[in-house]
C-alpha cells in the first residue's frame, strides 16, 4: 500500500528518521580505545531518563521480558516470597516469570481495568510481621488495559508498614513517556525497553538499580550468566561491556535520549498526556468506553477501547490493517476480542494521532458499531485546540 504505514500499537513505536540515520553505522571494535568515551555518557543519560543519581543504570542486548528477569534474578533467591498485583496480560507474564525462576508469588488480584492498590498491598504487608516478603512488583503503566497505578503511593506504604522488601517497577510501557521518578520513589528496580518510549527498535533492555538492591544482588542466589549484573558492573567500570554490544542500537539510544532532552522530559509526559487527552476525548464522543474504570486510572500512553456487546474488537483490528494500513493493538486474555488498544507514545503529534483517529472510526463503522463518522475526530480536534490556546 502506498503511503506510510500507521503503527499504532503500544511498542513498537515509530522511530524518528534521526534515530534511524544514528543508527545507520559501520560496525566497529568494541575493544576499541575510544569506546569508553561513547558508552559512558549513554549510561549516564539512562539514568537521568529514570531520574536518578543514586541508582546505577545497565543496558543489555534483550527486551522487557528479559529486563524482568535481570530485575529478579539479581536480587532474589529460589524460594523467595514476592508480593504481585496482577490487572493485565503484563502484570500477568511477569508473575508467570517470577513463578518459572522458582520464587514465591503471592498476587493480589485486582479488576482488569484498575491498578495495583496501595490499600491491598499494605495490608499485606502489614500482615507479614517476619517480613517474608522480599519484594513487591508493580506494573507502572499496563499495556493490555491502558491503565497506569501509583508507584509513588505503593512506595508510601511500604514505608508505612516500616517493610524492607524491595519495590520492583515494570516501566516498560511508561519511562521515557510518562512521569516516573526512579530516586523520588524509592524504586529499587525498574526495567525498560528500547521499543516503546524509547523509540527504538527492540532488542535492548534498560534497567536501573538503587544501592539497596545492589547490595541485596551479594546474597541472591536465583541462577543467573548472561543476566549476571555482576558482569556488567565489573566491564561497565571500565568503559566496556561483558560481550558484545549492539551497536547501533547504542548509537539510536544516544540519540533517542539527545531528542528526549532536547524536548525536555517533563515537556515529554506532558506531549503524552495532552495526546491523549485528544483519543479520551474522541472515545466519549463515540459513546464508548475505556477499559480503565476511572480516570483515576487512564493511561496517557495507551488507550484500550472496549468494543459494544456482539462486536470482536478483532474484526476492527483486522479491518483497520487490511483496508486502512492501520496497525492498532490487540486485547489480551480476559479482555480478548472485548477491546482494541490505540498506542500513544513515543515519536508522535496531534494530526499524527487525528489520521488515526480517523481509521479507527472507518474500521469500527466497516464491522457494525454506530458511531457517527468525524465524531471522535473532531472532539480530539476541538480538545487540541482548546488546550492549545491556554
Ligand atoms: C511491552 C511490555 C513488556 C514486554 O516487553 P518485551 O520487550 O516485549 O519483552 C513488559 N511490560 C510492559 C508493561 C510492556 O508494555
Amino acid at each position: 500500500m502506498p503511503g506510510r504505514h500507521f503503527l499504532f500499537v503500544p511498542g513498537p513505536t515509530n522511530i524518528p528518521d534521526r534515530i534511524i540515520r544514528a543508527m545507520s553505522v559501520a560496525s566497529e571494535d568494541h575493544r576499541n580505545p575510544t569506546f569508553p568515551d561513547f558508552l559512558r555518557p549513554i549510561l549516564e543519560d539512562v539514568k537521568k531518563i529514570f531520574r536518578t543519581t543514586q541508582g546505577q543504570a545497565f543496558v543489555l542486548p534483550t527486551t522487557g521480558t528479559g529486563g524482568w528477569e535481570i530485575a529478579l534474578t539479581n536480587t532474589l533467591s529460589p524460594g523467595d516470597k514476592v508480593l504481585a498485583a496482577r490487572f493485565g496480560q503484563f502484570s500477568h507474564l511477569w508473575i508467570d516469570l517470577a513463578r518459572r525462576l522458582g520464587l514465591e508469588v503471592e498476587v493480589l488480584e485486582e479488576e482488569w481495568g484498575t491498578g495495583a492498590s496501595p490499600e491491598n498491598i499494605l495490608a499485606k504487608l502489614e500482615a507479614d510481621k517476619k517480613h517474608e516478603i522480599k519484594g513487591v512488583l508493580v506494573v507502572h503503566n499496563e499495556t493490555a488495559t491502558g491503565v497506569t497505578s501509583d508507584v509513588a503511593a505503593v512506595r508510601k506504604v511500604i514505608d508505612a508498614a516500616k517493610h524492607p522488601a524491595l519495590l520492583f517497577v515494570d516501566g516498560v510501557s511508561s519511562i521515557g513517556s510518562l512521569n516516573f521518578q526512579f530516586d523520588a520513589w524509592g524504586v529499587d528496580m525498574a526495567v525498560a525497553g528500547s521499543q516503546k518510549g524509547f523509540m527504538l527498535p527492540a532488542g535492548l533492555g534498560l534497567v536501573c538499580a538503587s544501592q539497596k538492591a545492589l547490595e541485596a544482588r551479594k546474597s541472591a542466589k536465583c541462577a543467573r550468566a548472561f543476566f549476571d549484573l555482576d558482569d556488567h558492573i565489573k566491564a561497565n567500570a571500565t568503559g566496556y561491556t561483558p560481550y558484545t554490544p549492539s551497536i547501533p542500537m547504542l548509537y539510536g539510544l544516544r540519540e533517542a535520549m539527545a531528542m528526549m532532552f532536547e524536548e525536555g522530559l517533563d515537556n515529554v509526559a506532558k506531549r503524552h498526556h495532552h495526546l491523549a487527552s485528544g483519543v479520551r476525548a474522541a472515545v466519549a464522543a463515540w459513546g464508548l468506553k475505556l477499559c480503565a474504570k476511572e480516570s483515576k486510572w487512564d493511561s496517557d500512553t495507551v488507550s484500550a477501547i472496549m468494543v459494544p456487546e456482539g462486536i470482536n474488537g478483532a474484526d476492527v483490528i483486522r479491518t483497520a490493517y487490511t483496508t486502512y494500513n492501520l496497525a492498532l493493538g490487540a486485547g489480551l486474555n480476559q479482555v480478548a476480542g472485548k477491546l482494541f488498544r490505540i498506542g500513544h507514545l513515543g515519536d508522535l503529534n496531534e494530526l499524527m494521532l487525528l489520521g488515526a483517529l480517523g481509521g479507527v472510526e472507518m474500521a469500527m463503522l466497516d464491522v457494525g458499531i454506530k458511531i457517527e463518522l468525524g465524531s471522535g475526530v473532531a472532539a480530539a480536534q476541538a480538545y487540541y485546540r482548546t488546550a492549545n490556546s491556554k
